[in-house]
């Protein structure tokens, strides 16, 4: 069954990274945030990394102390690698943490969820409406016979009930595996059989661009291959006409009409499964990544606590989607988790207007905003008159995930939307990883642009060599974790072998994350990008992230992709994809400006051979540029690999017409 998923394999690490990118600025902190923060002196920060790394017992106690556990766990940590058990002997509940904790305090009938419809509408879920939401949905799932252990599959637009369902689901200790809602028939398929899923909740459609996305189609085409799914349920949210199969299709409304509104969580062990969920897809074929309840429960919990410096009158918002793994850890379960307000937004950022997004900060007072360095692009091609256009004083902090930023991205964010006095989170972590690894915490740490800074108390992150030793200052190599923390996947869904080889195979023990970087003289980490994505020229192999921001560091750039082709002569070509601001007019003259701005920037040996010009660049459904892809069209001019996560197919027909 769906070997489709089977058959990348473990990336291979060879010689060192060349860096070449210098960046020297640095911003603190204000003293204002810095007094009201959680954490607001880096001894502290440093008190706690040495607090986890000497007494582990103590420093993953305390936090887990905050939550509620039903019964107390005994055994910390079992690490037989690369497998590891956290929390043993507990029993808990997510659903139980994220809402039943604040019922018994003012909390009660604090906002929980804002969320804003594309087409305007509005509506508040106070934590106990939500509670009761929640509720009602677990014994609708029951009363479909869902039990603890089986597979529920979520393929819903960004609606408060996409989040009730995922609530639901934990409270029963059923295993939800989200599918974004953007994927076709095809990829939700594959996505529902390689996990088994018994139920699939989704709508008859969703809002986008002033259009309808219709997800129940869409369900009943992948339906027809999906030989253990026993019911769907859906969501009316667009009125558009559905076909609903007798027996097997029922009406969130009907299941919610009768059902109570109280429903005990279940004692769940820490270990118990709690998601499946599917990498993005950037550098191959999607990967099953499975969860399990304690471990990630609690990183998610307090990584919003720190790094989010998230305060009880805070207005949280994360624009991910709920379909990508920021959508569970900081839409949902983080933010509910602490007894925040979360703010759920609908559509798309564009729609009606391009400062969409800004309205809706104003409009709701957001203090928080975490988005990715794809969207802070978009913005910046959009125009500086939208965001101009409203008041956005209310921010208080701003984040980054997804990819390196690059550092102009970094200082429009921070002068456009953050008005030079809202700190910048750079967040790094991956699906494979739960939660935030490596972060500034905003009251704390000197932040430069581009750099992710330092890894979290707990997290030993270092970056090494092939032989496993560690790089000196401002050498590039291969970031690894060298030991393993709460919530790290526990395998690949179906797949241990892969799941040894993809992560485990270079080096013994430590946890390989994929990703090239180097450290600074101070210790922080800078992303260089893929190790699948490395480009040799002339000898040398460098990151894609350094050429890509200095071409992005001209003032005619908002987005590059670097990449290698086969060349005759120097063995390799480099090949650049640059798109351009919308003001810009593409010419010879250009590309010609733009290989000596690389070459004076970072040096000739980056100097793009070959410039070539694109309206849009070929990306995942969550906005990350596909190198892979781009690889395949400067060499050969077609595409062969997997690209069933690519957002736009129009996009590749226009570079292949290039
Ligand atoms: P696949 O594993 O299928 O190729 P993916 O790696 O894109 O997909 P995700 O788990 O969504 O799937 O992305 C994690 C990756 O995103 C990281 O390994 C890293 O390359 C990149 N990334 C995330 N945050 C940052 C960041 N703040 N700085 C630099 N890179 C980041
Ligand atoms: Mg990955």
């Amino acid at each position: 069954m769906a070997k489709t998923f089977r058959e990348a394999s473990a990336t291979n690490v060879s010689d060192s990274i060349k860096s070449v990118l210098h960046e020297e600025r640095v911003f603190n902190p204000s003293d204002e945030f810095s007094e009201e923060a959680r954490i607001s002196s880096l001894r502290r920060y440093k008190t706690l990394r040495r607090l986890a790394e000497k007494d582990p017992e103590k420093f993953w106690g305390n936090i887990a102390a905050d939550l509620h556990w039903f019964t107390p766990w005994k055994k910390l940590l079992s690490w037989r690698a690369p497998h590891a058990k956290w929390f043993t002997g507990g029993k808990t509940n997510l659903s139980y943490n994220c809402l039943d904790r604040h019922l018994n305090s003012w909390k009660k009938t604090k906002a929980a969820i804002i969320w804003e419809g594309e087409p305007g509408d509005v509506r508040t879920l106070t934590y106990q409406q939500l509670h009761s939401e929640v509720c009602k949905f677990a014994n609708g799932l029951e009363s479909l016979g869902v039990k603890k252990g089986d597979t529920v599959g979520i393929y819903m637009g960004m609606v408060p009930e996409a989040a009730i369902a995922m609530l639901a689901c934990t409270r029963i200790g059923a295993v939800h595996n989200v599918v974004f809602g953007g994927f076709s028939a095809e990829a939700l398929r594959e996505r529902m059989n390689d996990s088994n899923a018994k139920v699939l909740i989704t709508q008859d459609g969703s809002y986008r661009r002033g259009g309808i996305v219709e997800l129940k189609k869409a369900a009943d085409e992948a339906a027809k291959k999906i030989p253990t799914l026993e019911h769907m349920i859906v969501l009316k949210r667009t009125d558009n006409e559905v076909m609903m199969k007798r027996k097997r299709d029922h009406w969130w409304n009907d299941l919610m009409l009768n059902a109570s509104a109280n429903h005990g969580a279940a004692r769940l062990n820490s270990e118990h499964p709690l998601y499946i969920l599917y990498t993005s897809g950037s550098t191959g074929k999607p990967k099953g990544i499975f969860h399990t309840t304690a471990g990630n429960m609690l990183w998610a919990y307090y990584t919003t606590r720190m790094v989010f410096d998230i305060q009880d009158d805070d207005v949280y918002w994360c624009s991910a989607d709920i379909g990508w793994v920021t959508g569970h850890s900081y839409v949902v379960y983080g933010p509910l988790l602490n007894g925040a307000t979360t703010l759920m937004y609908e559509g798309a950022p564009n729609w009606p207007e391009p400062d969409r997004f800004w309205e809706v900060i104003e409009r709701h007072k957001v203090s928080i905003f975490y988005t990715a360095p794809t969207a802070i692009r978009a913005f910046m091609r959009w125009g500086d008159e939208h965001p101009q256009k409203h008041d956005l004083s209310s921010l208080r902090l701003l984040g980054t995930v997804g990819e390196p930023i690059n550092p102009k991205a970094w200082m429009w964010y921070h002068r456009l939307i953050g008005g030079k006095n809202c700190p910048i989170v750079d967040t790094w972590w991956q699906t494979e990883t739960g939660g935030i690894m490596i972060s500034p915490l905003p009251g704390v740490t000197p932040t430069k642009p581009g750099s992710a800074t330092l890894p979290l108390p707990g997290i030993q992150a270092d970056v090494v060599r092939k032989d496993g030793t560690s790089c000196n200052p401002d050498e590039g190599g291969y970031l690894v974790i060298k030991h393993p923390w709460p919530s790290m996947l526990r395998t690949l869904f179906g797949d241990d072998k892969r799941y040894k080889e993809t992560y485990w195979s270079n080096y013994k023990g430590w946890y390989f994350t994929g990703d090239g970087a180097r450290k600074d003289k101070d210790g922080y980490f800078w992303v260089m990008g893929r190790v699948d994505d490395v480009v040799n020229v002339s000898g040398h192999r460098l990151g894609t992230a350094e050429i890509e921001s200095s071409l992005v560091s001209h003032r005619a750039v908002v987005e590059s992709a670097v990449v290698a082709r086969p060349d005759e002569i120097k063995g390799n070509a480099l090949v650049a994809f640059v798109t351009l601001g919308s003001k810009m007019k593409p010419s010879a003259a250009l590309k010609e400006t733009l290989r000596s701005h690389v070459g004076r920037e970072i040096g000739s040996i980056a100097k793009p051979d070959e410039i070539r010009f694109a309206e849009a660049l070929p990306k995942t459904r969550s906005g990350k540029i596909m190198r892979r892809l781009l690889r395949e069209i400067a060499s050969t001019g077609q595409v062969s690999g997997d690209i069933t996560t690519l957002e736009d197919f129009s996009v590749l027909e226009e570079l292949r017409e290039e």
